[in-house]
């Protein structure tokens, strides 16, 4: 093992996933090289990156919430001291109720002492009064906030490119082969080989066994025509979420889901969804300025895949981030690391083997 020690790790893919993983082996201090095809299609490029660790109208803590925003906080502050920009935004989400129901669901799990930590306030801020409808009123949830991932994403590709850690390429995993516990790529060797391909790896034959149910969204940036209220430090979550830059009449409002035809492309019933919820939340007219379209990696059951492909020993993967990249790409990339470096077991929950009938004996909890 020890001889293997000095070999880069090997990351194809750059979006979230793909970064997230670079950085947390830059943390473990082991060497790695990123490859990326850059054509043009991730979805991070896109995302609003908000996360919320409350979700939907039974507003139910997400999957393991507790373990996954307590790595998300450290990772982000760390990986901005790494970079030097301001990318992460921690920032109270407010719940406006949609509902009688809703109202009443929300007030019972203010009893709940799970939740208690979580919730800042059970009325809305003054704030808002002038932009957001709310009749019946609602609710600040903590620890949430959003990413700005395409900041994010394109200081790592700098510096990245500055340390000569990123190859522009594509890979596929018939180009790699093992050997002697390393994995070869033209013939260079490299401790682990990790896929972070985000939702083309749905049309790769080697990830079969995995159940992808790509989905796409649809996003759009409005400016809102009220120039005296001007944005405060919120996200807003009614159906869709209104994620603004403090201090601006600017607002990122997304997202639809479209199972049925997940490709990178806006359209015009995306377009029409989004302005017709907005409409019903926003008090004040808007011009939309850009519409943009990405496809998520999700999967059949919803929880993400972090694991080795069958019948290999050192060449991963890491996707299935759903609409989750943001909150759960930190806590994934650490389980990662842990596995490849100190053989430490990853969640089964998370295993590429789970829709198999025979587990994989190397992923256990
Ligand atoms: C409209 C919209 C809004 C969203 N909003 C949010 C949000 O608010 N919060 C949140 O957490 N999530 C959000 N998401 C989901 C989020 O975007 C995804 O979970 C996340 O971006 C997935 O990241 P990824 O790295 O797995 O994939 P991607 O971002 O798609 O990255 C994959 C990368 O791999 C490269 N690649 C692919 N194949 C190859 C190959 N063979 N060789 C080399 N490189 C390859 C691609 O070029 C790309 O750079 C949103 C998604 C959409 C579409």
């Amino acid at each position: 093992m020890a001889a293997t020690q000095g070999h880069p790790h090997l990351i194809i893919g750059a979006g979230i996933a793909g970064c997230a993983l670079a950085f947390a082996f830059e943390q473990a201090g082991k060497p790695f090289l990123v490859l990326n095809d850059e054509v043009g299609d991730a979805a991070s490029a896109v995302a609003a990156g908000l996360f919320n660790p409350i979700t939907g109208s039974r507003f139910v803590k997400t999957w393991m919430a507790e373990e996954v925003f307590e790595h998300l906080h450290p990772f982000y502050q760390q990986w901005q001291a790494l970079l030097g920009k301001t990318f992460y935004h921690p920032t109270p989400i407010i719940r406006p109720f949609g509902s009688i129901a809703e109202q009443n669901t929300a007030i019972a799990k203010t009893a709940e002492p799970d939740y208690a930590t979580y919730i800042i306030a059970t009325d809305l801020p003054n704030e808002l009064q002038n932009l957001v409808e709310a009749p019946l009123g609602g609710m600040v949830f903590g620890q949430g906030g959003w990413v700005d991932v395409p900041t994010l994403m394109t200081s790592m590709h700098n510096w990245l490119w500055q340390a000569g850690r990123y190859q522009l390429g594509s890979i596929s995993p018939s180009d790699l082969s093992e050997a002697n516990g390393l994995v070869y790529w033209k013939e260079q060797p490299y401790q682990s080989a990790t896929f972070c391909t985000g939702y083309r790896a749905s049309q790769e034959p080697a990830f079969d066994h995995i159940r992808f149910s790509p989905v796409r969204g649809e996003i759009i940036e409005v400016q809102y025509d009220s120039v005296a209220e001007q944005w405060p430090n919120l996200a807003v979550s009614k159906g869709i979420y209104l994620l603004g830059t403090p201090g601006t009449n600017r607002l990122r409002v997304g997202a639809t889901y479209n199972w049925r035809q997940p490709i990178p492309e806006t359209s015009p019933e995306g377009l029409a969804e989004l302005c017709s919820e907005l409409d019903q939340v926003l008090k004040t007219t808007y011009q939309v300025l850009c519409h943009q379209a990405g496809v998520r990696p999700a999967i059949a059951d919803r929880r993400p895949v972090v694991g080795l492909l069958p019948g290999c020993n050192r060449i991963g993967i890491l996707n299935g981030l759903g609409s989750k990249g943001t909150s759960l790409a930190p806590w994934l990339a650490n389980h990662l690391v842990d596995f490849y470096i100190h053989n430490k077991a990853l969640p089964m929950t998370v295993s590429p083997d789970r829709f198999r009938k025979k587990q994989n004996p190397k992923q256990t909890i």
